[in-house]
């Protein structure tokens, strides 16, 4: 599981502000939905965690990037990287 940082780009293109994160678990609810059929945080694989006064947010190996985790997203936490054209 890879540990994120406030701004880190993820290598899913997904920018997280864990400063900005709520814990409402809207993100894993929207993953696990898009992934099992069922609104089960427990099977989402993007894992929010309390610590301190910023969530830690972090992404499992079966992560594909879909991006339901951000849509998900109510308070700016999550943003999808745009990908500028001719970048690797
Ligand atoms: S990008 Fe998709 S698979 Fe990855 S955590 Fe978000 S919703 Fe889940
Ligand atoms: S990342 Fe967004 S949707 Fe997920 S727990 Fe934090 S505030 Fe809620």
């Amino acid at each position: 599981m890879e540990r994120d940082d406030p701004g880190r780009v993820m290598q899913r293109s997904i920018t997280t502000h864990p400063e900005k994160c709520t814990g409402c678990l809207r993100c894993a609810l929207a993953c696990s939905f898009r992934h099992t059929g069922m609104f089960n945080p427990m099977r989402a694989r993007i894992h929010i965690r309390m610590d301190g006064p910023a969530c830690d947010i972090s992404f499992d190996d079966a992560c594909t990037g879909c991006l339901a985790c951000v849509g998900g997203c109510l308070y700016g936490a999550l943003a999808a990287e745009r990908q500028r054209e001719g970048s690797a």
